[in-house]
């Protein structure tokens, strides 16, 4: 049953219901990802979205985005629409659906859009396009400001300039830009990871309205898997990811998906829960006082890794 409904090209991925920053206070929000023919640089190294791909048509893509707003009610203020890929890429999202979304989130008098997409498919025109229906949040996965790491580790394809090329344009016609990092990519050690993600914050920070940490996952049939596999990475430790949030100046949100498993960021399994809820408290909050109470034995072995990782390391590329 599982399967047939994943492979129901009318029907989004998921869809869900949640709470989400706008003009700084707490506001309703749907989320919806929508099963698109997929990415079409395909090539990082943390990104298993290609193997969610299927040749979705515009209606079909219509279909699934109407399904996905049925959960809507009137106190949505917020939708984020999510293709695993770029919606701005009309060779993922045609034209006539992406303008068939558009139109219908204008005339539903949603207040803010979210989408992603890479720095190439954000040209005047399709920024142009979106904000003439609505107020507009530009999400690119920057991942980290530095280029070598960006280009070695990840495998990205595009360069902090053109990244802070197409936030400049955004910027420009008077959209907003989300950039999201990512906390431990492949090939760092933890502490490396978290200095560049603090790094990265600070560097992202003047051409971002707002900042995303994303936690490294380990997604199946991707380079970080093997390497997982082998035992040569570890997600982050979430004391790393607090460790981030404390340290960069506001606003930053941080969505520890996966927090607690194996695949994804975790601690010693007792305090995961814990620390996990402080982080998605957080990304509303923005306080980071409630962080300074959580502690557990396992902070200290955290501590004692990155000393030990730091000592031998030695990594000659970062
Ligand atoms: S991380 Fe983004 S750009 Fe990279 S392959 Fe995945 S969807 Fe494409
Ligand atoms: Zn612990």
């Amino acid at each position: 049953m599982a399967m047939e409904r994943e492979l129901d090209l009318r029907r989004p991925v998921t869809v869900w219901r949640s709470q989400d920053l706008l003009e700084g206070q707490p506001a309703s929000s749907l989320t919806m990802i929508l099963r698109t023919v997929g990415c079409r640089w395909n090539r990082c190294t943390m990104c298993g979205y290609a193997g969610e791909g299927a040749p979705a048509s515009a209606q079909d893509l219509i279909a699934q985005f109407e399904c996905a707003m049925e959960r809507s009610s009137l106190d949505v203020s917020v939708v984020k629409i999510y293709t695993s890929g770029s919606f701005l890429d009309s060779a993922e999202m045609p034209v006539e659906a992406r303008d068939a979304i558009l139109a219908r989130l204008q005339s539903q008098g949603i207040k803010k859009l979210v989408i992603e997409t890479r720095p190439e498919y954000v040209t005047p025109q399709t920024i142009e396009i979106c904000l003439t229906s609505l107020p507009t949040e530009f999400a690119i996965g920057l991942e980290t400001a530095s280029d070598l790491i960006r280009e070695n580790a990840i495998h990205k394809g595009f360069s902090f300039q053109d990244f802070a090329d197409a936030a400049e344009a955004v910027h420009r016609q008077g959209g907003r830009v989300k950039a999201y990092l990512l906390l431990k990519p492949p090939l760092l050690s933890e502490g490396q990871a978290m200095s560049d993600a603090i790094a990265s914050v600070r560097r992202a920070r003047g051409h971002a309205d707002i900042l995303s940490l994303n936690l490294c996952n380990v997604q199946r049939n991707t380079v970080v898997e093997r390497m997982w596999e082998r035992g040569e990475f570890r997600p982050p430790w979430l004391w790393s990811a607090l460790e981030v949030l404390k340290s960069v100046p506001g606003p930053i949100v941080c969505d520890p998906v996966g927090a607690g498993t194996r695949r994804g960021p975790h601690n010693c399994g007792e305090c995961d829960d814990a620390v996990a809820e402080a982080i998605r408290t957080h990304a509303l909050s923005q306080d980071v006082a409630p962080f300074q109470s959580l502690d557990c034995p396992c902070k200290s072995i955290w501590r004692e890794l990155m000393e030990v990782e730091e000592q031998s390391f030695g990594n000659p590329l970062f």
